[in-house]
């Protein structure tokens, strides 16, 4: 797959020829579902890729898993402390975890499902090309701000 059908992309050609090779076998992973998630199961929050998981195009999980803990942690001391109920805390819980990520992850899932069918994954980069500042766009909706 390497040398048929990566390296046909020059720049993954020019990385692949240059890059130190850790293992013997390439390692890899598959069978990832990127499909909706529920930010609460049987009481319990959750956070980073239980939650939701965004499509490798849009990149930056780490960060999400980063902010989404953020924002279990500025809402369970509330519920600890006994100002807020159980209901309420998984209520805000998953009410903010929507507000900062349900858009972006929607928006990686669009731009994703045009990757994998040639047509249309030709069409999007010929249409977007001339355009960086539309690229730049879609990457902030998918990216987020700094938190
Ligand atoms: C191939 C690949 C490349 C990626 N590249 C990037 C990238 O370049 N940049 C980026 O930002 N993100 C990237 N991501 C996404 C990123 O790795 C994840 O979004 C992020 O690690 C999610 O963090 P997490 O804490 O939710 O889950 P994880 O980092 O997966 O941590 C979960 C941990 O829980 C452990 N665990 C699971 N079940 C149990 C259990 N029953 N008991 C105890 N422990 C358990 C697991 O072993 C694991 O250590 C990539 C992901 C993949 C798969």
């Amino acid at each position: 797959m390497e040398e048929k059908i990566l390296k046909q992309n020059p720049a993954l050609r020019k990385l692949l020829d240059e890059v130190d090779i850790l293992y013997e076998e390439p390692v890899t992973i598959s069978q990832i579902s990127f499909s909706k998630k529920t930010q609460l199961e049987q009481h319990v929050l959750c956070i980073g890729d239980a939650a939701g998981m965004i499509t490798p195009l849009c990149g930056n999980g780490m960060s999400m898993a980063l902010h989404a803990s953020k924002i279990a942690a500025e809402i369970i001391p509330s519920f600890l402390e006994n100002k807020i109920s159980r209901e309420e805390m998984e209520e805000l819980y998953q009410k903010n975890w929507n507000r900062q990520f349900a858009g972006r992850l929607r928006t990686g899932r669009l731009i994703q499902s045009f990757f994998g069918k040639t047509f249309w994954s030709i069409f999007l980069i010929r249409a977007l090309k001339p355009f960086p500042f539309l690229v730049r766009a879609l990457i902030r909706q998918t990216h987020g701000e700094r938190f």
